[in-house]
């Protein structure tokens, strides 16, 4: 009798075991590959198990060598190939600028759907400077070191060739009230503060955090955006002031190779 008891309790609880949703530990599906970015709501019906964890960032998406490539990183020690490159898609967009505000057409599509979202914020952008051509960064750098010297020119302006400006990925931009254009307390504006929080969600990163001057090679710029994609801008945002040489494993640049 009690056999028969402990026999029926045993089936019970089989039985129970298939209709819930906790399988045993080896059952449990392996994590899909699913980015640590992606929202897609969550299928009530089967929720993912307790163990799922995010998939480790592919860092070997893109190239960070290739010109073209949307990852590339350009610094003191890492010259663009070709010096004059030039990307293949530019535009120019239809926005506020103090110069012609050229970049190219996947940076320039996440600059617009950054500045109306920051718009319907109260908070107006202008872009200071976009693509600029080798020959156009000789003149801006050449600029530098004729007012301030050509040591103290390397920590603010990229020598031809060296530029983040020159893949046309990169925009610096301004307050529209024109508060700390190109100085370190546009950090501290509503501008440069809406930016640090909602850049990233639209693909950019702020590429010479303060304090990583030895590491970059330049002074902290938070007028310096760079795009990169919203998959590795919302990645590098989880940790504050990490640089793309940091990120990538690649040597700090602070000066250039002799
Ligand atoms: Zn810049």
């Amino acid at each position: 009798m009690f056999r028969t008891l402990a026999l029926i309790a045993t089936v019970s609880v089989l039985l129970t075991g298939c209709v819930t949703s906790s399988p045993p530990q080896s059952e449990i599906p392996a994590p899909t590959q699913q980015s640590p970015t992606a929202t897609a709501a969550p299928v009530p019906s089967t929720p993912p198990p307790p163990t799922a964890v995010a998939a480790v960032f592919d860092t070997t998406l893109y190239s960070i060598d290739e010109a073209d490539s949307l990852w590339v990183v350009v610094d003191k020690l890492r010259r663009l190939s070709p010096k004059k490159y030039v990307p293949k898609s530019l535009t120019t967009m239809n926005v506020p600028h103090a110069y012609t505000p050229i970049l190219r057409r996947d940076a320039a599509k996440a600059y617009l759907k950054m500045f109306r979202a920051a718009r319907r914020d109260g908070i107006n952008l202008v872009v200071q400077s976009g693509y600029r051509s080798y020959s156009s960064q000789v003149s801006v750098y050449n600029g530098w070191v004729a007012s301030i010297g050509r040591n103290a020119a390397d920590l603010q302006s990229a020598r031809p060739g060296h530029s983040e400006h020159q893949i046309g990925l990169s925009v610096d931009i301004a307050a529209a009230n024109r508060v700390c254009t190109i100085q370190a307390c546009f950090g501290r504006t509503p501008e440069g503060k809406w930016l640090m929080h909602n850049a990233p969600r639209f693909g950019w990163h702020l590429r010479y955090p303060k304090g990583k001057t030895s590491i970059t090679g330049y002074i902290y710029e938070p007028w310096h955006w760079r795009y990169v994609g919203v998959e590795l801008a919302v990645e590098l945002s989880l940790t504050p002031k990490i640089t793309l040489e940091e990120f990538f494993g690649l040597p700090a640049a602070p000066n250039y190779a002799k």
